[in-house]
């Protein structure tokens, strides 16, 4: 294993000159787009790891997962979709057009404009710590801290979410105060996270919600089901339909070039590389997401993982 992902990296280098890091804030400019690294941890308990993986950068849309799984946890199923559908959009992730022509509600809860609307439910019900708490749980990481320059940037640049969070208000979807909204959505963007926490949670989430080493249940069963479903449908944004069919893993991206991904009931996998697609999905990253599952026979329709009928 540990062979396969120094090769995977190497492979997955070469995709780097053809991205480039998020510019839409200067903070994330200014990462070093030639990092790359790649981290697995096992259902029974082996860690393997290459290129940069105790790097720390901000999680950016990953943390849709945390939200998405708070408000499973405390708001319920039924009071979070009854605001924020399960369809893939098929536009960018921060794209408020179907939102405002063909939709009343977002589309999903992995896109900007589904992640504040979900925001806001928690807003009233769990502050900023208790979010880094739970966030810190979830990936085993008690180093995830708040990137204050980054936060900083985000919310001197929050043009876009903040026209998303108001459409949203006059949607009567948001539930809170429409401002402190969008500054946690934007807070929980802004965690600092590593490949390593990043495979950490997706070991929990491949292991229904209990963490195989220390026993400790952390999600419900259900509220792993739906994550991982909507993780694969949408968590690539519009590049979520391509993910499904060359890597068929549940796979979450963020611009700040992390990507989250599981092989379900074996492996939690994460990823970090900042150089970018056009899509916000970090290019190298998601080669070596698709090396890894070739490889390892990981896609979860793949006939050599079947077993014999
Ligand atoms: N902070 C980013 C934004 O809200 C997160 C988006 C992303 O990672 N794609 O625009």
């Amino acid at each position: 294993m540990q062979t396969l992902l120094e090769e995977i990296l190497e492979k997955g280098k070469e995709k780097i000159p053809y991205g480039k890091t998020a510019d839409y804030i200067p903070e994330l400019g200014r990462a070093d787009k030639n990092r790359l690294g790649i981290c697995i941890f096992t259902r029974d308990g082996k860690q393997y790891r290459a290129g940069d993986t105790s790097t720390r950068f901000t999680i950016q849309s990953i943390s849709k997962v945390i939200n998405l799984a708070a408000a499973l946890e405390r708001c319920g199923f039924e009071h979070v979709f009854s605001k924020v559908g399960m369809e893939p959009s098929g536009e960018a992730f921060n794209s408020l057009v179907e939102l405002d022509l063909t939709s009343s509600y977002p589309f999903n809860p992995m896109i900007n404009s589904g992640a504040i609307a979900v925001a806001s439910f928690l807003e009233p019900i769990m502050d900023f710590e208790e979010m880094l708490e739970f966030a810190r749980n979830l990936c085993q990481d008690p180093g995830i801290t708040l990137d204050e320059a980054v936060c900083q940037s985000e919310m001197s640049h929050a043009s876009r979410n903040r026209a998303i969070a108001y459409l949203l208000e006059s949607k009567g979807i948001i539930e809170s105060d429409v401002e402190k909204s969008l500054q946690l959505y934007i807070k929980l963007c802004s965690l600092s996270v590593t490949a390593q926490s990043l495979a950490n949670l997706g070991l929990v989430l491949a292991c229904g919600g209990t963490h195989p080493v220390t026993g400790e249940r952390l999600l419900s069963s259900h509220v792993v089901q739906v994550i991982k479903t909507i993780m694969l449908t949408c968590g690539m944004y519009d590049g979520s339909g391509t993910s499904a069919v060359l890597v068929g893993l549940p796979a979450k991206s963020g611009v700040g070039g992390g990507i989250l991904s599981l092989a379900d009931r074996k492996m939690g996998i994460g990823i970090y590389g900042p150089a970018l697609d056009k899509k916000g999905n970090s290019i190298a990253g998601q080669e070596m997401l698709r090396l890894l599952s070739e490889k390892l026979h990981l896609h979860l329709f793949a006939e050599e993982s079947r077993p014999p009928a």
